[in-house]
């Protein structure tokens, strides 16, 4: 309402109560004010009436909702269903112009704002998170992978020789799927054993560059977020290998703005050599559903050229969802998470530590990797991996999400490329494992359970091994041991009915 609807109001109620209630609308729009005027996430969290006034403020100045509009276009925003409209809170246009994601869009003020605040109230955010010196960032409605994809095909344009990507090796398919798709070769450089940790071999780098020639690099393709026993790549050494041989590099930063040694990791690398670019996905660092990544960098010059390939126009779902979660939280709700997150890592990490010391196993030393832990599982260890993959499941059927086993010697084809010790990082890594993660949102209460229910597992697995090594003649087991395990029988077999239920 303005200030005429409020004079009008004050002939039907009581101008005293009027004015308190204008009042009231002010300092709702003072937060308004204030975001729109400095472009940063508010400190504090915005209370969801304000939220939603300012989603209403901004769907009224798009055409689609136009009270006097005749649309004779063929994108009109029209949306069948309310139920739909509602879910976007009416901003049906969604984001860029036909020629760079980030444009403005005539039709759709109001969407063009918000997609440019997100931006900027991300940018905020990432250098909040530790990346202090990026200058710009936008929001893509593609997940990782695609806008890695995305950052290569710009690189493209620049580098008309080059046929290579450089790839210190990650076992994780959509970020090698992302060089596959945009038609370029992965130099796969395979990672150096310090300890337990598998860590980046920068002499390997190095070779493999003048072994190519610098010209026929499209870049070097580094990641930070990954699961151990492999570490974050040792940024400030790429950065500095690229800055010297003048070519790009972008990093695969998936689920590192969680982590402030991720981010320092990028900060650095800026500082000191190369990075043009740096990607990281929305739904692993801000709690948001999958479907959204954002692009980030040091040079606006070159996120303008990305912008710029995006063609088409864009969904901008991911744009308000971000937008409405970091609304929600403000900076210090934010931050609190990544507080959160740090100290169940610690508790995670020494919980996790115990558990493998009564199982007679060991917590992996893998004091770089800010998220991810790995416990050997060398126990397990039986030909073809067989005791692995049952824990895996196992674990599966208990409802325990995100573990992850990592038995020996799988060896498995992506695009045609053989990598040996798939999913280990490396060739030949010494012992079977498992993973589990600290990741931003995890409560105590799910690192308790996982404990306890990789514990009975872990039991299971071991009177399993043990009954099985038995004759029937000497067969020993107690009523538990036989209890237990029918119960586990069940449950698969459960699981397998559902499965065939699902099927038919
Ligand atoms: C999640 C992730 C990706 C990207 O996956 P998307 O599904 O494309 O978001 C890439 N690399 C790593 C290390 C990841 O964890």
């Amino acid at each position: 309402m303005n200030g005429d609807s409020f004079s009008a109001g004050e002939q039907i109620v009581s101008p005293a109560y009027i004015r308190q209630g204008r009042e009231a609308r002010r300092s709702h729009e003072q937060l308004i004010r204030l975001l729109l005027e400095k472009g940063k996430c508010p400190q504090e969290p915005w209370d969801e009436s304000t939220i939603e006034l300012f989603l209403q403020e901004l769907a009224v100045m798009d055409s689609n909702n136009f009270l006097g509009n005749c649309g004779v276009g063929e994108r009109e925003g029209r949306v069948a269903s309310s139920m739909v409209a509602r879910r976007h809170y009416r901003l049906i246009h969604g984001i860029g112009r036909s020629g760079d994601i980030a444009a403005v869009q005539p039709k759709a003020a109001g969407s063009s704002l918000l997609n440019k605040l997100t931006n900027s109230v991300v940018l905020n955010v990432l250098k909040i998170a530790g990346a202090r010196t990026a200058t710009g960032c936008f929001v893509v409605p593609m997940a990782t992978g695609m806008s890695l994809t995305l950052c290569f095909l710009t690189l493209r344009h620049k580098r008309p020789k080059a046929k290579y990507i450089i790839w210190p090796r990650i076992d994780q398919k959509s970020c090698f799927k992302s060089m596959i798709t945009a038609g370029y070769e992965p130099v796969v450089i395979e990672n150096v054993l310090e300890g337990d940790e598998l860590r980046t071999d920068l002499n390997s780098v190095e070779s493999k560059i003048q072994e190519l020639g610098a010209e026929n690099i499209l870049c070097v393709h580094s990641t930070t977020s990954c699961f151990a026993p492999r570490v974050p790549d040792r940024l400030e050494e790429l950065a500095e290998i690229c800055a010297k041989y003048d070519i790009p590099h972008i990093v695969n930063n998936a689920y590192g703005v969680q982590s402030s040694k991720c981010m320092h990791l990028i900060q650095q690398g800026a500082r000191k050599g190369r990075i043009d670019a740096f990607v990281q996905s929305l739904d692993k660092n801000f709690m948001v559903p999958v479907g959204g990544a954002v692009i980030a960098g040091f040079s606006n010059s070159f996120l303008e050229e990305i912008s710029k390939m995006y063609p088409g126009r864009a969904s901008a779902s991911p744009s308000l969802d971000v937008l409405i979660t970091l609304l929600s939280l403000g900076a210090s709700g934010y931050k609190n998470l990544l507080t959160e997150r740090k100290e169940m890592f610690t508790y995670l990490s020494s919980e996790l530590k115990a558990l493998a010391e009564k199982h007679n196993e060991r917590l992996l030393e893998t004091v770089h990797n800010p998220i991810s832990l790995a416990m050997s599982l060398k126990n397990l260890n039986d030909e073809g991996g067989t005791a692995i993959t049952q824990l895996g499941s196992m674990l599966f059927t208990r409802q325990v999400s995100g573990a992850r086993v990592v038995p020996l010697g799988t060896s498995q084809t992506v695009n045609g490329y053989a990598f040996k010790g798939f999913m280990s990082h490396s060739n030949n890594y010494p012992c079977a494992y498992l993973n589990a993660a600290s990741a931003i949102g995890i409560k105590k209460q799910d690192v308790d359970m996982f404990i306890k229910r990789l514990d009975k597992c872990l039991r299971l697995c071991r009177k399993e091994k043990h009954l099985g090594a038995q004759t029937a003649g000497d067969l020993q087991a107690t009523k538990e041991d036989v209890r237990e395990l029918a119960q586990q029988l069940s449950e698969s077999l459960q699981v397998k009915a559902e499965d065939q239920q699902l099927l038919t």
